[in-house]
């Protein structure tokens, strides 16, 4: 096929992709703005081939690693021995604090058997972590709030426990769990402590500078010893780039892997990863370089108050509820109560209507509710959602869906 054919073929298989481009979507793309996409399609290209698994070949690579980490140390208060590295995503961030923590909880304690105590919010990348480092995870039940519960959380750990997990926010409704107290349950146990912050990393700090209010979650609070950050997410750059952190130098070494007898030579490995793309990492550096602390704040601005528009414009229309108390950019939205108690419609119906109008909200339960994590993307046209969503509901009728399936994410 020829250059034009390729691109043609492309574009006709996008036809029914969500369009994000338009703010159509309330996840998975997390729209910077026009100005963004410029510098990071710049970039792209100029990166597109290089590697970071060997810096000899690549020092920009090296360079470009080791600023974005120093920045967003920076960003959450990580002192002159905090240290880290850039992944591929979220999950893979995760993964290495899961394998750390494993890790030290062998060599400081001579664990075996190792467990991690963690909220039933919390992201499911724990537990692929729990499963690919044979940890075991013990999921505690959130409080009425959604919050982890620190209580249940403080009986389920004992002399196996490696990690303890909290979210900053968690994903599902988007509260903020009580960090100072879950990490305190493992410093007292001897345990590593993960601030997944993998949605607020590039949020919260900017909130807080905006004068909202935010409880702690960064290194400012003992016993945090590792916090996962998302760039791809609300960095709003390319796919592909994360960051986690730890509180010491001493304590990234547990994430890192080594092996000195091999026919190809040294083999060092700071994550999952062999071949490492460049461009995702080169990206991320130009997002940030570009935006700079001023350009996340006015972000940030636009994406809380886009937030907030939604759920109060969703607590406006009869029928409909937000899930708990969201704290920053994620709205989960379910039925609210009817007269009997039970939910007064079929949130999964409305989830439909709103997708035949070209609306792409994830569905989740329990309990039953829609999805949205909000970005900057989603400003211009919130109005016409929450007037879309109020038509939805008026046309619904008692209408209800048969597919009760969530589906976060899929295989195939
Ligand atoms: C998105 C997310 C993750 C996983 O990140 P990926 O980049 O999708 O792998 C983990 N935790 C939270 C709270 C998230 O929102």
């Amino acid at each position: 096929m020829s250059k034009d054919e390729v691109v043609a073929a492309l574009t006709a298989k996008r036809a029914n992709d969500a369009r994000w481009q338009d703010g159509r979507t309330f996840g998975m793309v997390y729209d910077g703005g026009p100005e963004v996409h410029e510098v990071a399609d710049a970039v792209a290209s100029m990166f597109l081939h290089d590697n970071a698994l060997n810096t000899a070949a690549f020092p920009s690579l090296a360079e470009i690693q080791s600023e974005v980490v120093r920045a967003c140390s920076d960003l959450f208060h990580g002192g002159p021995e905090a240290a880290g590295f850039m992944t591929s995503g979220g999950t893979e961030s995760i993964l290495m604090a899961v394998k750390a923590a494993r890790e030290r909880g062998r060599a400081e304690r001579g664990i075996t058997e190792p467990e991690m105590v963690l909220a039933e919010s919390a992201h499911a990348a724990f537990h692929k972590g729990a499963h690919y480092f044979g940890v075991k995870a013990r999921k505690i039940a959130v409080g009425p709030d959604y919050r982890a519960d620190v209580e249940a959380m403080a009986a389920a750990v004992n002399e196996h426990t490696v990690l303890v997990v909290g979210s900053a926010p968690q994903y599902p409704q988007g509260v903020i769990d009580p960090i100072p107290e879950l990490a305190a349950l493992a410093a007292d146990a001897g345990a590593n402590f993960h601030t997944d912050a993998c949605m607020g990393g590039f949020v919260l700090p900017f909130m807080e500078e905006l004068g909202e209010p935010v409880p702690p979650w960064d290194f400012r609070v003992p016993g945090v010893t590792s916090i996962s950050a998302d760039l791809h997410k609300l960095g709003y750059t390319p796919k592909g780039a994360s960051v986690i952190i730890h509180r010491t130098k001493v304590l990234r070494r547990y994430q890192t892997f080594v092996f000195d007898d091999w026919l190809g030579g040294f083999y060092a490995s700071p994550s999952m990863q062999g071949t490492r793309p460049a461009l995702p990492m080169a990206c991320a550096w130009a997002v940030l370089h570009h935006l700079g602390v001023e350009g996340y704040l006015r972000l940030t601005r636009t994406t809380i108050d886009t937030a907030q528009r939604m759920a109060n414009g969703v607590r406006a229309i009869a029928g409909l509820r937000v899930v708990g108390n969201p704290e920053a950019h994620l709205v989960a939205i379910a039925a609210a109560p009817g007269e009997d108690g039970t939910p007064a419609l079929d949130i999964f119906a409305v989830g439909d209507g709103l997708q035949a109008r070209g609306w792409f909200l994830d569905r989740q339960a329990p309990p039953d509710s829609l999805h949205a994590t909000v970005s900057p993307g989603n400003a211009p046209v919130i109005e016409t959602f929450l007037r879309d969503l109020g038509e939805v509901v008026t046309a619904l009728d008692g209408a209800e869906t048969a597919d009760r399936s969530t589906n976060y994410a899929t295989l195939e």
